[in-house]
């Protein structure tokens, strides 16, 4: 049989995207506890729960006057000063009629006062102990009450989130100086192509720069992992049996570049049966149709085509969410939002497209016109070699299976890239 007619099963994108999901989910990364500082952009294991109110007691939204609201109701109006509260400091008096305590912001409230006066608000009163007050203010007015953020026994973040500035403070605030997170699940990158040579080295005829190595460290890292050992092979079946024999006890995930079309020179492909449980499959997407999937010695084994933008759009639609479940992260998705396309595309039924696009933003009146809030057009050629687009693109617009061709005018779901 010639090499070119190696069985291939034909595999509609949800279902290959279903079928690496199910192969990611058993192996979630064990757990690690970090110092809090060094969890930023982690994913978190712990449900994050409150175990006291927060704030923890009534306090001063401004600097001013705690003061009796009934009292300024009729402002202006002299008030008696019986002393100057801090934040960090507890008040000793308690604020009778006719009284006031001056306070800072983030002070505890005194008891008695049930509302701040800013200072803007008031004036020196005749005498040193002595305020004016020269507006009224409501109950409540500029005072923070107990519990106003959260209460004992909120869950504030759930297991799954991605530890950011914002989960960083909610763990401060509720006294958690570590944090449990996923251990970083490494990806090892093979690179195959006898015309590959290095970014930094002289380009022979023939020959092209190795761009998706570096490009798939990148999309690595920005998914929250760890680039594991990158290597570029030539097309040599063996090689490429061997680098993953070798790469295997050193990484969660190997991620073939290339070889792994029809070709006859096609590396990956040839290796596969050597390699373990690896399929190869001709998945509904484009670009990235020809493509291997297998799990090899419980580590899970992506063949991504050679192109580009194959490389690019494969990692984001079915790579990276494998990488994320490795990361127990409980979301997958990237924002979606609709869009009108300025441009009309082909496709094939069957087939899921994703167009390289991007974005801008519509008008009120053009949002209800058109039925989306913004609208795409394509970043020009989709030619899965058209490296450049990559860049240009700020979203993935997806073409559904059932159509074979989009026209001007129609609305999709642009993923944000
Ligand atoms: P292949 O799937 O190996 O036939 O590769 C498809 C196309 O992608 C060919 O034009 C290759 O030269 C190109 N290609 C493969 N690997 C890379 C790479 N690492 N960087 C840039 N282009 C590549
Ligand atoms: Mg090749």
């Amino acid at each position: 049989m010639a090499t070119g007619d190696a069985p291939r099963r034909f595999v509609p994108f949800d279902e290959a995207r279903a079928t690496i999901l199910a192969a990611a989910a058993p192996r979630v990364m064990p757990a690690e506890t970090l110092p809090l500082d060094d969890a930023l952009g982690r994913t978190l294991r712990e449900d994050i729960v409150a175990d006291a109110p927060f704030p923890a007691f009534a306090n001063s939204a401004m600097d001013g006057f705690a003061v009796r609201a009934s009292d300024v109701a009729a402002a202006p109006v002299e008030l008696t000063v019986l002393e100057t509260v801090a934040a960090g400091r507890v008040a000793t008096r308690t604020v009778g009629a006719g009284e006031a305590i001056r306070i800072m912001t983030g002070a505890a409230m005194p008891v008695g006062a049930d509302a701040v006066v800013p200072v803007e608000l008031t004036a020196n009163g005749a005498g040193a102990d002595r305020v004016l007050v020269r507006s009224a203010v409501a109950a409540r007015e500029h005072v923070r009450p107990a519990g106003e953020d959260f209460v004992a026994g909120d869950r504030l973040v759930a297991a799954g989130a991605v530890v950011d500035a914002g989960v960083i403070a909610v763990m401060a605030a509720t006294g958690h100086a570590s944090a449990d997170v996923s251990m970083v699940p490494r990806v090892a990158i093979l690179s195959t192509g006898d015309e590959l040579v290095s970014p930094g080295d002289a380009v022979g005829p023939g020959q092209i720069r190795d761009s998706n190595t570096h490009m798939l460290r990148a999309m690595v890292r920005a998914a929250g992992c760890e680039p594991g050992p990158c290597w570029r092979l030539m097309d040599d079946p063996d090689a490429v049996a061997a680098a993953v024999g070798r790469v295997i006890e050193h990484c969660e995930v190997i991620v073939t570049i290339g070889g792994v079309s029809a070709g006859d020179f096609d590396p990956v492909k040839q290796a596969l049966s050597r390699l373990g449980e690896v399929e190869l499959w001709r998945v509904g997407m484009r670009p990235g149709q020809p493509q291997a999937f297998g799990v090899v010695d419980g580590k899970l084994f992506f063949g991504l085509p050679g192109n580009p933008v194959s490389v690019a759009v494969v990692f984001e639609m079915l790579v990276r969410p494998a990488l994320w479940t490795l990361l127990g992260r409980s979301s997958l998705d990237r924002p979606v939002v609709r869009a009108v396309l300025a441009d009309a595309a082909v496709s094939k039924a069957g087939r899921r497209d994703f167009l390289r696009v991007t974005l801008e933003a519509l008008s009120v009146e053009e949002t209800k016109r058109v039925g989306a809030p913004y609208r795409a057009r394509l970043t020009g050629t989709q030619s899965s070699g058209a490296v450049s687009s990559v860049v240009r693109a700020q979203g993935l617009a997806v073409v559904p299976d059932a159509f074979d061709h989009i026209d001007v005018g129609t609305c999709v779901d642009v993923l944000s890239w």
